[in-house]
């Protein structure tokens, strides 16, 4: 799967999961802030399984942070694709944003900055910001980063609770992503066990468990395919509703409203408007017109 796409599924899912909204989970609810932030942060975890090799397109995002970053994890993780696009590589990625979470820093006038939390973050946002290309020059890669990980903080410490949640999620996504194109992934890492000789001289039995021992349900055909595009253009519509619905219920409560009354008056007022269309055209269709 393709950069950018890996990390609008990523942003996609935070949204289902964590968002509230209506046609969400709600699973792991949190604040309008932590719905916008997340999905970002989540989109650059959903990338970060391939920081296993220096080429990546991640690993010119915050130079030359980004790119000490991902020659180390291809070092540790025994190259592309490899064991970070497997079940232990997205346990040690949460394990990580867990332990990163746990760095704070007591100052005395802004009390507990959660430091760890925000440095993982900056490296993460830069990293859906360069697949997103919503920046395009260096510079404008660390300042957003920057701008949002120092904002949350600073303001709002608490937010990073989610950070490991966002992070697993980002990271499976990923896995997920790769597993519905092309080759597959080696899921038991650093276990790659062989199918027998049968299996391999079966065909679709050999396309889900290949020669190489890599693991794959390979739905959307080969990386960049049409039914890449297909799966991905909804889920782009799906993260882009989750965060303006999440921005327009930040905003309203921070003006003071009751922001579930209001959302329930436009979710009402949607609904009557959808039914007395539907049941117009179907009057207008099955009705013969007078005259
Ligand atoms: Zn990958």
């Amino acid at each position: 799967m393709k950069g950018a796409h890996h990390a609008l599924c990523g942003a996609a899912a935070w949204v289902a999961v964590a968002s509230t909204a209506p046609y969400t989970l709600g699973w792991y609810p949190v604040s309008p802030l932590g719905v916008v932030t997340g999905a970002l942060v989540c989109a650059g975890a959903a990338l970060a399984p391939d920081a296993d090799h220096h080429d990546a397109t991640i690993a010119h995002s915050l130079p030359p942070v980004s790119e000490w970053v991902c020659d180390a994890v291809g070092r540790l993780a025994g190259g592309h694709r490899n064991g970070t696009h497997s079940v232990l590589g997205v346990a040690v990625l949460t394990g990580i944003a867990w332990a990163a979470g746990q760095v704070t820093v007591a100052t005395g006038a802004l009390g507990d900055l959660a430091l760890g939390a925000g440095a993982l973050s900056l490296l993460l946002v830069a990293f859906a910001a360069r697949a997103l290309r919503l920046a395009r020059r260096r510079l404008d890669a660390w300042a957003l980063a920057l701008a949002l990980a120092g904002f949350i903080t600073v303001a709002a410490p608490t937010e990073w609770d989610w950070l490991p949640v966002a992070v697993g999620l980002g990271a499976a996504v990923h896995v997920a992503g790769d597993m519905l194109t092309g080759g597959g992934v080696p899921l038991l890492w650093p276990w790659e066990p062989r199918p027998p000789r049968w299996w391999r001289a079966t065909p679709l039995l050999n396309d889900l468990w290949s020669r190489g021992g890599n693991f794959a349900v390979p739905l959307l055909g080969t990386t960049g395919s049409r039914r890449e595009q297909l799966l991905v253009t909804p889920l782009t519509a799906y993260a882009a509703y989750g965060v303006v619905a999440a921005v327009v219920v930040g905003s309203l409560t921070a003006l003071g409203y009751d922001a579930d009354r209001v959302m329930e008056r436009v979710w009402d007022a949607a609904g009557a408007l959808v039914g007395t269309a539907t049941v117009v055209g179907t009057v207008a269709l099955v009705a013969p017109l007078p005259g």
